[in-house]
């Protein structure tokens, strides 16, 4: 039970990262701390490594680690860091061996000045635009397509900043959110379909810009507006400029981010990411009623969307399943017996609520199906009579390109089963998927405004041939 367990913890799909930004007019705000306290609300989107770069107009200092980011950083090494204007990034990543070379905000020095640069996201075109670099004579010391980033940067680097981005930004294909900053100004662009979110928020003597609004409720500072697809905020000793850079794709912001990865405190596109996933669990009550006692979330994704469904099928919601949260990632402990050490039981039913009801289990998704089993498993265990599992998204059959580690295609168990042969294996009573149909109306934005790529395999861009059906890590990337 324990190395299933194991598995299933390693089998959920994750953001890759979050990133940050600000700029103060009052001289006495402390941007390093404040981007500290900002990226501990972004947090969920990256555990793996954390990093800020600040500029005082002369020089622009870094300091990055491996870790969350209350480890990351030491009062000390947010001392060091004094300036105007900071940039901030979190990120999880895939490469398999967890290396500080790929931690972020990325430095580099230019003929033009030197540039901090944070990204969230995922270039598809990575691959080709590193052999032309390469080709051109560029060096590169880390695995990231970020670093691709910056070595075109650094090729355009003759023309002035915002003019050597857009010609940069032009050859970028995929996903991309970034905060950059000079050694006095603060940019941020969001890709042309706007696929990973990016907001800008005022704080009293300063901006702010950051992957979510949780970032900005972190440092006490006020949501202004999400940054649109293409367009260029620039902060500097003038004020706030904006500009669309790039010229406008189709829309294409990542429906998952609504689902799963945002914080529910999160507002993105205008929405309320909580009143979202209670919508999505209305939709699910009414497309799919059910014959039950008990609404059971699964913490704590599951949690806003059991709120909708039990509200809407006039069902009584309680906690059937608690959390431990002091499990840690196992699989971040290299060899197997420290993982073996470090595995417990991830999340543990209360008997007394579930014992001899029926019970309708709320979870965001499927992806292999291990570990929604294994749930099962603990229901009925635990005494549950019927169990009846309800997802709130379509099937998951397909991988992210854009910036979410996800198993490759063939692991995802959607992708290869009908719903009846997934009923079977997880072993639940009944089980019901959201139609893609009910996400407009739940998420509040048309279907063509969506990435849902991994639920159709329909993606915004084009996907080089040789990556179509594989995850990353498969991509060695
Ligand atoms: S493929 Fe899925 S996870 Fe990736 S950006 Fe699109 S909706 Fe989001």
């Amino acid at each position: 039970m324990f190395l299933e367990m194991e598995a299933a913890l390693e089998e959920e799909i994750r953001e890759e990262c979050g990133v940050f930004g600000i700029f103060a007019e009052d001289p006495g705000l402390e941007v390093a701390y404040l981007t500290f306290l900002g990226l501990l609300g972004l947090q969920h989107r990256g555990q793996e490594s954390a990093g800020i770069a600040v500029t005082d107009g002369t020089r622009v200092a870094c300091h990055k680690n491996l870790g969350l980011v209350r480890s990351a950083f030491r009062p000390e090494d947010l001392k060091g860091l004094t300036g105007f204007a900071a940039v901030g990034h979190v990120r999880y990543s895939t490469t398999g061996t967890t290396s500080l070379a790929n931690a972020q905000p990325l430095v580099a020095r230019f003929s033009r000045g030197t540039i901090a640069l944070a990204h969230n996201g995922n270039l598809v075109n990575a691959d080709a635009l590193l052999v032309d670099l390469e080709m051109a004579g560029s060096v590169f010391q880390s695995t990231s397509d970020t670093e691709v980033i910056l070595n075109l940067l650094a090729h355009f680097s003759r023309e002035p900043f915002p003019e050597a981005l857009r010609r940069a930004a032009e050859r970028l294909v995929g996903s991309y959110s970034l905060v950059m900053m000079t050694r006095d100004t603060l940019y941020g662009l969001r890709d042309p379909h706007g696929n990973r979110p990016l907001c800008l928020g005022r704080l009293e003597g300063g901006y702010v810009l950051a992957s979510e609004s949780s970032a900005l409720s972190s440092i006490g500072a006020k949501l202004i507006r999400d940054v649109a697809p293409g367009e260029l905020i620039t902060v500097d000793r003038e004020g706030l400029h904006s500009e669309i850079l790039l010229p406008p794709a189709r829309r294409a912001i990542c429906a998952m981010e609504f689902i799963y990865f945002a914080r529910p405190d999160s507002v993105i596109e205008g929405r309320s990411v909580h009143e979202v996933r209670k919508e999505l669990g209305r939709e699910l009550a009414r497309v799919h009623p059910v014959e039950a006692d008990l609404v059971v979330p699964v913490p704590d994704s599951g949690y806003s969307m059991a709120v909708g469904f039990a509200a809407e099928a006039g069902l009584p919601l309680d906690i059937g399943l608690i959390a431990n949260r002091y499990v840690g990632r196992t699989f971040i402990q290299p060899q197997q017996e420290l993982r073996k050490q470090g595995v417990t039981i991830k999340l543990s039913p209360i008997e007394a609520v579930l014992r001899g009801k029926r019970v309708v289990i709320i979870d965001d998704s499927i992806v292999r199906g291990t570990t929604t089993s294994i749930l099962i498993r603990l229901l009925r265990d635990a005494g549950a009579r019927e169990v009846h599992m309800c997802v709130s998204s379509p099937p998951y059959t397909n991988p992210c390109y854009y910036g979410i580690d996800v198993p490759a295609k063939r692991e995802l168990i959607a992708s290869s089963h009908t719903v009846e042969e997934i009923r079977r294996f997880i072993n639940a009573d009944t089980l019901h998927y959201l139609p893609m149909e009910s996400l407009p109306r739940a998420i509040g934005l048309p279907l063509d405004h969506l990435c849902l790529g991994c639920f159709n395999g329909e993606y915004p861009t084009e996907i080089p041939r040789e990556n179509v059906g594989k995850n990353r890590l498969e991509k060695g990337v």
